[in-house]
């Protein structure tokens, strides 16, 4: 396994990969766990060369979130994608990947309107333009995302339909713990207390899928459901509790259209967020 360090090694091992051999890439910020090893499994199974980044990006955190904090375990990172038969791991520092000048960036109008986009301004827009910046160094033919980050995986697909990207947005299922809790790097900051109330998400959207399915389709009352669950957990903050249209990121009334319904809840400090995709 490769570790690519500068822009430079990456594109010297991009342009040595023969005609004809196909390129699967997976973007990460590092501090791997399952959900991120569900992915490498299927760049590495589905393509001959399997690539992963490692790079937690300045442009999506806000002023007051934890880019620095944020956990960097790079040597337990390596190991991890070693076993896994990674090919070549990408982590750049920051410092060369964005220029003191850096002023270009991409952005999908009107799809980070709710959501996290609501609660985090210009978090989008960092990761659109990260992963375009990605994209062209890399050039995979396939790109993996987890459906965890859902608004995340629909505008990056948005920005590779409106762009003519020339290559597959491969979207995967979360990855959960046996309690239900989606696997996130931040779950470290969790306090096993914590983490038990967590599982409030995952049992919300049980409960409210369970209605859905048997023939609730009134979505205020979906959210109800949500929120009333969630409330038992005594959550630090709710953020939001929404139900979206899959194809344009809005708040739909009737369940008419395939949709979803995402949370996003503070746990102490901790921002958890969950989904489930409908019907
Ligand atoms: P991150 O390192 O948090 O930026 O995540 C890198 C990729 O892994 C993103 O595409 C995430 O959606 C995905 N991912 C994170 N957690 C999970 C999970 N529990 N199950 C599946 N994919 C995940």
């Amino acid at each position: 396994m490769q570790i690519l360090r500068t822009l430079s090694d990456l594109r010297q091992w991009r342009a040595a990969v023969p005609a004809g051999r196909t390129v699967g890439f997976i973007p990460t910020m590092g501090a791997l766990h399952a959900g991120h090893m569900e992915l490498i499994e299927r760049g590495r199974k589905e393509n001959d060369l399997a690539v992963v980044s490692i790079f937690v990006n300045p442009l999506q955190f806000g002023p007051t979130e934890d880019f620095t904090l944020y956990p960097r375990p790079f040597e337990s990172d390596r190991e991890l994608c070693e076993r896994a038969g990674v090919d070549a791991v990408f982590a750049p520092e920051a410092g060369e990947f964005y220029a003191k000048d850096h002023a270009t960036y991409c952005e999908v109008e009107g799809f980070d309107r709710f959501l996290c986009g609501a609660s985090r301004p210009g978090h989008f827009r960092g990761v659109c333009t990260v992963v375009l910046k990605l994209f062209n160094l890399v050039q995979p033919h396939r790109a993996y995302f987890g459906k965890k980050d859902i608004q995340q995986a629909l505008i990056l697909r948005k920005m590779v339909t409106d762009l003519s990207l020339n290559l597959e947005m491969i979207l995967v299922d979360t990855v959960r713990e046996a309690s239900g809790l989606a696997l996130s790097s931040r779950n470290v900051y969790l306090s096993e207390g914590e983490k038990d109330r967590a599982v409030a998400l995952f049992r919300a959207l049980s409960k409210a899928r369970a209605l859905y399915l048997d023939g609730e389709k009134n979505a205020e009352k979906l959210k109800g459901i949500l929120k009333a669950e969630i409330e038992t957990s005594d959550p630090t903050r709710i953020d939001y509790v929404e139900i979206v249209s899959q194809a344009r990121l809005d708040p739909v009334l009737s369940l008419e259209e395939p949709f979803v319904m995402a949370v996003a809840v503070f746990y102490g400090k901790t921002r958890l967020i969950d989904n489930f995709l409908l019907p």
